[in-house]
């Protein structure tokens, strides 16, 4: 998202490039709703030039009814594929029902989803909230409660520690937290308490664990998504465990994006948002244990919105798809199959690096004259295929999770064709 929101100045200089690209113009169609957004919203994206009007599993359609391949599912919210029938059914059933009720009062949907999340994922308990970056919010306020309640930290010293080039979102707490200045700059004065170590650095964690008592948590994506798809060396995360176990810290997995655990062994403090309603409603949610939850209190936290019967209906029946449909496995499978078809276009001279885990999978480019990741996404774009450039002329590929073998070969030949024609 960081590569996404630009300067204004950043964003004109991004529309003249796309728009001297041959492979950049729209359809007069397409070019009204673009115009639209360009005079009437906030220029906080730079979207790829294409007007979507539909999705299916797999495929949206633009306004002129072209077909595409989805190869970024909304940031990997869409990981069940857009417009799930069982999903879209709870929605409407639940909506037709009774949809808000505010945490005023009780209803008969949320107990039921709490209770099925926790067993899921093996915690405790479960706190509702709407966005990812809420559920970060979340995280953090526990960490800092448990640490004065139950770590004894003195009033006002808690630290959080993150590791750089994190990204959880737009608020105030989370620019706070990052060190990109995109994110942060002209936003301050910033929260304090933050501090933060290079990702994937063991011995800098534990030296900052060691030189502060007052630390409460750590908290960390177990692969940087918007970094650029960044995975850690084997081991890392349980290496965490281990010292967040050794220093009494608290470990927070950030999960908004890379969705199941890939930790080894569970995280005090889960986060997960994004696919927890497959695309359909904002949905978020912060598991733990009785010890960190318990210290919250009737009024120190909450949300209007957070924990509604139409939240909860639509995100168990969106756990339930994930589960059903076995898509940690076809994730898995798909996503092998697509890095070793990547690899496969090394002889073009285009590729620098491919890596992933599952289906979040990041294609690096090696520009060659003035084709670049933006180029070769509008070149994607007009092939049928939908994909976004972020940091370092990097391509996130990141397909819903139901994609099949002859759709993932189709998509394989599509980049295949782009990258052998620069
Ligand atoms: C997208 C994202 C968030 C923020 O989610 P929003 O719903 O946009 O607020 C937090 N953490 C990670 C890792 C993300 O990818």
């Amino acid at each position: 998202m960081l590569s996404r929101t630009v300067s204004n100045v950043a964003r004109q200089a991004t529309r003249v490039r796309a728009f001297s690209s041959q492979a950049a113009a729209v359809s007069p169609a397409s070019q009204k709703y673009i115009d639209l957004e360009d005079r009437y919203g906030a220029h906080n994206y730079s979207p790829l030039p294409v007007v979507l009007s539909r999705g299916e599993g797999v495929y949206m359609w633009d306004v002129d009814g072209k077909k595409y391949y989805d190869f970024l599912a909304a940031y990997s919210a869409v990981n069940q594929g857009h417009c799930h029938p069982r999903i879209l059914e709870a929605m409407t059933a639940q909506a037709g029902r009774l949809a808000l009720t505010s945490r005023a009062f009780y209803n008969d949907v949320l107990g039921e989803y709490e209770r099925y999340a926790c067993e899921l994922f093996g915690y405790d308990r479960l706190l509702p909230m709407n966005t990812g970056v809420e559920g970060g919010e979340t995280a953090i306020k526990l960490a800092r409660k448990w640490g004065y309640m139950v770590k004894k930290i003195p009033e006002d010293q808690a630290v959080v520690i993150f590791a750089k080039n994190n990204f959880w979102g737009r608020t105030l707490a989370a620019v706070s937290a990052s060190n990109d200045p995109l994110s942060f700059k002209n936003y301050g004065p910033l929260l304090p308490g933050f501090r933060s170590v290079d990702y994937d650095d063991l011995p800098a964690l534990e030296a900052a664990f060691k030189a502060d008592p007052n630390i409460c948590a750590f908290m960390v994506e177990p692969i940087q998504g918007e970094a650029g798809v960044i995975l850690p060396t084997d081991g890392y995360l349980k290496a965490v465990r281990a010292l967040c176990d050794k220093y009494n810290v608290l470990f927070i997995a950030d999960e908004v994006q890379t969705g199941l655990c890939r930790t080894g062994r569970m995280p005090d403090v889960l986060i997960l948002g994004k696919a927890l309603s497959g695309g359909m409603y904002p949905v978020s949610a912060v598991l733990t244990s009785h010890e960190v939850m318990n210290t919250i209190t009737p009024g120190t936290h909450g949300s209007t919105y957070g924990g509604n019967p139409l939240a909860s209906a639509v995100a168990t029946a969106a756990l339930k798809v994930l589960v059903d449909e076995n898509l940690a496995e076809n994730s898995a499978r798909m996503g092998e199959k697509l890095r070793a078809g990547l690899r496969g276009f090394e002889s073009t001279g285009l590729v620098a690096d491919v890596r992933g885990r599952g289906l979040l999978n990041a294609l690096q480019i090696k520009p060659k004259g003035d084709v670049d990741a933006w180029e070769i996404c509008l070149r994607l774009r007009d092939r049928g295929l939908l994909a976004k450039p972020t940091h370092n002329n990097t391509i996130r590929f990141a397909p819903p999770l139901v994609i099949n073998d002859q759709q993932m070969d189709e998509c394989i030949n599509i980049i295949g064709d782009v990258l052998h024609t620069v």
